[in-house]
């Protein structure tokens, strides 16, 4: 298989290449808190209503900016800028010039292997729809300082 992003700008990918380069991770669908004042970022682990916990994938991926108004589009004129998303974030590895990990779909050829390398928040996030918003604090596994304006 054509390793086409280690070679194709991110600018000048399709449509098609562009979204397969995203693991399905579900890591950038986990809520955050921000503090504007610090200002700082507060990472929980728990996931958007709209993420399903078994497979990791979003519900309603074609509406998602209409159904959740904070979900982020990740686009490549834009991702330079989302130092929130993971270490991990194949758009931000390949932003970064650098490879795709060696369990990556793309890598393996097979879809779920993101799954198989326990690679996703699948065993540790839990759904809002399960954890109203005043209690999310409760579930800060990270904090960011963000930069200021
Ligand atoms: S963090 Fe990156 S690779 Fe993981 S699901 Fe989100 S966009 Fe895809
Ligand atoms: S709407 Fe979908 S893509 Fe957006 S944060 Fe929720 S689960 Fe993730």
């Amino acid at each position: 298989m054509d390793k086409f992003w280690q070679h194709i700008p991110i600018q000048d990918m399709t449509d098609a290449q562009w979204e397969s380069l995203c693991d399905g991770c579900g890591r950038c669908c986990l809520q955050k808190i921000i503090d504007d004042d610090e200002p700082l970022m507060y990472h929980t682990r728990v996931a958007c209503r709209y993420l399903d916990l078994k497979t990791c994938r979003c519900e309603v991926y074609d509406q998602r900016q209409a159904k959740m108004p904070d979900c982020t589009k990740v686009t490549p004129d834009v991702v330079a800028d989302f130092d929130w998303l993971p270490e991990t974030c194949a758009y931000r590895l390949v932003a970064q010039g650098e490879d795709l990990p060696s369990w990556h779909p793309l890598q393996t050829g097979d879809a779920k292997s993101t799954i198989k390398a326990g690679m996703t928040v699948k065993k540790w996030a839990v759904s809002e729809r399960k954890v109203p918003a005043d209690h999310w604090a409760e579930y800060i596994i990270e904090i960011q300082q963000l930069e200021e304006d």
